[in-house]
């Protein structure tokens, strides 16, 4: 059991929350690091899908409460991986992931096959990393960046940035962590300063982060297929009888999605669009599905371009008759509409409600719509009021949408609470203060407190003392330790025993005896190093051992 794990902070993915333990714990083989978390050394760094989470989890100190099915669901890309999948296939995926079954998941996917490519290097949006700076003193890798087809923040908009690091390609037992960067120049996407693509690019983007929020339930490739094929019928993008108008499908995707052909490789490349309107036999991406939903959205059938449509108005008295005589005649289908002027829909329908004894199969009425769930939809505008005015807070979001707040509200007050702007730090009056944050926050500073104090010569010993008086709050922590658990995490785990820091002098004065030149016999260490005349065994040790390396501590990266 580890004593320590870093706090995660929010949309954080795994692969981020193990670079930042190996970071901070300063260990430098990435291997010892594989070891501690998972008990094992051939674990591979994976962003998607990563395995072993039953082992990661029972590493883990049990007041983090990282159970496999959470380490899952919150941290990597499994929910919107299985977004769309058959519910045997989220949970063998699931299975798989906690217990390291090898290989095939991405085949069971279908991913392997799918023409969506996963983004080779970890990306970031330099707006999010200026922000995690600010407020916890450290960047993270976020899990809605790493999306296939997400090109831009859901939250800033803007476009996100390559990282270089591409774990995929070597690296593949090492954790990196993001870098504590500020704005660095970059090249520039073609499509910026495009905005309608932009705003196309935005909408994909928060659609696919809305994914990663949800539970995935699974869903029947059956239910999938009639759902989709009613929503062609309601735009008359196929027929009544539901065979799907192809060319037009196409034409119309072409047209709603036009502006961002040249940036999104899945909407100028559209061959999936033609299977996915029919019955499915094998699985698609989440992307495709993302695409087709938010087709269907933007969508808007052009009033009198179909004739289904405009040739509703045919069903005139005569118009009546004239039908009526042709079916007791027996008159085909094809040779009804041929003689109506009409088209075989029209004919067909009208003859139905007539309740006329027709030759021909007779209209079957779609199903009505499930009630779908209207949870991705809201937590979308949710996101997207934040992203239009970044300066409001909580209070001021409800405001502007009262029954999308109280639904969050009533039915994913975690989502909510994750999701909405965090109150701002005031000083005094103490009863609005927002202890989780600072806590949080403090051990953040905590830590850099303590990285920052360990290079220095001569030695200075990190303790609750020192380190509050770097952080400009003097005895302030040890008075308010019940509401500061995380800070105290950090505090057991940064603060020197007196031991381990004349351990760490023994090495400096040993350095410094070294690079002068001098012999370093241990009598002439023990005097740099002032340690007193009683000293435990471990110092004794480490005062005996003769070693040619520098006695510096291992280096924090
Ligand atoms: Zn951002």
């Amino acid at each position: 059991m580890l004593p320590y794990f870093p706090a995660p902070y929010p949309d954080e993915l795994l692969y981020s929350l193990l670079a930042r333990y190996h970071r901070h714990t300063c260990t430098v083989s990435p291997k010892r690091t594989l070891d501690d978390l998972f008990g094992s050394r051939s674990v591979r760094a994976t962003i998607d899908l990563p395995r072993h989470l039953g082992a990661l989890s029972r590493h883990l100190p049990p007041d983090r409460a990282l159970t496999p099915e959470r380490l899952a669901l919150e941290f990597t890309l499994f929910p919107y991986l299985t977004a769309y999948q058959p519910p045997a296939v989220v949970a063998n995926v699931l299975m798989a992931l906690i217990g390291g079954e090898a290989g095939g998941l991405h085949l069971r996917l279908g991913i392997a096959a799918s023409t969506v490519s996963s983004p080779t290097t970890l990306r970031y949006c330099t707006a999010c990393d200026t922000e995690a700076l600010d407020r916890w003193g450290e960047c993270y890798w976020r899990r809605t960046h790493q999306l296939p087809g997400v090109l831009v923040c859901p939250s800033h908009g803007v476009p996100l940035a390559d990282s270089g690091v591409a774990p995929s390609l070597g690296h593949q037992h090492e954790f990196i962590a993001a870098g504590n960067r500020t704005i660095e120049s970059r090249a520039s996407p073609p499509w910026e300063g495009n905005e309608r693509c932009r705003a196309i690019l935005l909408e994909v983007a928060i659609r696919s982060a809305a994914l990663l929020c949800v539970v995935p339930q699974g869903i029947i490739p059956a239910d999938l297929t009639a759902r989709y094929r009613r929503a062609l019928i309601d735009r008359h993008l196929a027929s009544a009888g539901g065979r799907v108008d192809q060319k037009r499908l196409h034409d119309a995707f072409n047209t709603t999605f036009g502006p961002a052909r040249s940036a999104l490789p899945e909407i100028a490349e559209t061959n999936w669009l033609s299977s996915i309107v029919r019955k499915h036999r094998h699985a698609f991406h989440a992307l495709h599905h993302v695409l087709f939903g938010l087709f269907l959205d933007r969508y808007v059938p052009i009033p009198g371009a179909d004739s289904s449509v405009s040739r509703r108005l045919v069903a005139t008295p005569d118009f009546i008759n004239r039908l009526r005589n042709l079916v007791s005649q027996g008159e085909g289908l094809r040779a009804a509409a041929r003689a109506l002027d009409v088209d075989t829909n029209t004919v067909r329908r009208h003859a139905t409600k007539l309740g006329l004894p027709t030759p021909w199969r007779p209209l079957v009425h779609p199903q009505p719509r499930a009630k779908e769930d209207p949870g991705p939809a809201i937590r979308m505008r949710w996101l997207e009021l934040q992203r239009r005015e970044p300066q409001l807070g909580r209070k001021a979001l409800a405001g502007h949408l009262p029954a999308e707040h109280a639904w969050l509200y009533r039915h994913d007050r975690a989502w909510l609470d994750t999701h909405s702007p965090v109150p701002t730090i005031r000083p005094p009056p103490m009863a609005c203060v927002d202890w989780p944050t600072i806590d949080l926050c403090l051990a953040a500073g905590l830590r850099e407190a303590a990285e920052a104090i360990i290079p220095l010569a001569p030695p200075v010993r990190v303790t609750l003392a020192e380190l509050e008086r770097r952080l400009g709050r003097p005895g302030w922590i040890g008075k308010r330790r019940t509401k500061l658990p995380e800070t105290l995490t950090m505090l057991a785990f940064v603060m020197e025993s007196t031991e381990s820091f004349q351990i760490r002098r023994v090495a400096w004065a040993r350095n410094v005896l070294e690079q002068s030149g001098e012999p370093a016999p241990a009598w002439k260490v023990r005097r740099l190093a002032r340690l007193p005349d009683r000293i435990s065994d471990k110092v004794q040790q480490a005062l005996s051992i003769i070693e040619p390396h520098n006695g510096n501590p291992a280096p924090c990266r």
